[in-house]
C-alpha cells in the first residue's frame, strides 16, 4: 500500500492549482474534482513533496502523515 494524499471531494472546486504544481503528473481533473492517477509514483518520485497540500486554498488535498523532528 501507498501513502498518497487525501482528497475530500466535497471541499474541492476544481481550481486546478495543486495538478499544476504536481511535476509528477500524479493529479488530473476528473469532471471539475481533482483525482488520483499512478498513485505509486507519488512517494518516489517526490518522497513527500506535499505541495499540493501546500497550494490547494480550500484544504481539499492533505496528507495523512505529520512529521515530527525531535
Ligand atoms: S505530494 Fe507531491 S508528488 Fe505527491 S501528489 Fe502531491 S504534489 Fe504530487
Ligand atoms: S488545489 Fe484543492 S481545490 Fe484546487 S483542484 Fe486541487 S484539491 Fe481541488
Amino acid at each position: 500500500m501507498f501513502e498518497m494524499p487525501v482528497i475530500d471531494r466535497a471541499k474541492c472546486d476544481g481550481c486546478g492549482l495543486c495538478v499544476s504544481v504536481c511535476h509528477c503528473n500524479i493529479l488530473v481533473l476528473v469532471d471539475n474534482v481533482v483525482t488520483i492517477i499512478r498513485e505509486e509514483r507519488c512517494v518516489s518520485c517526490n518522497r513527500w513533496c506535499t505541495q499540493c497540500e501546500d497550494v490547494c486554498p480550500t484544504g481539499a488535498i492533505r496528507w495523512p502523515l505529520e512529521i515530527v523532528i525531535e
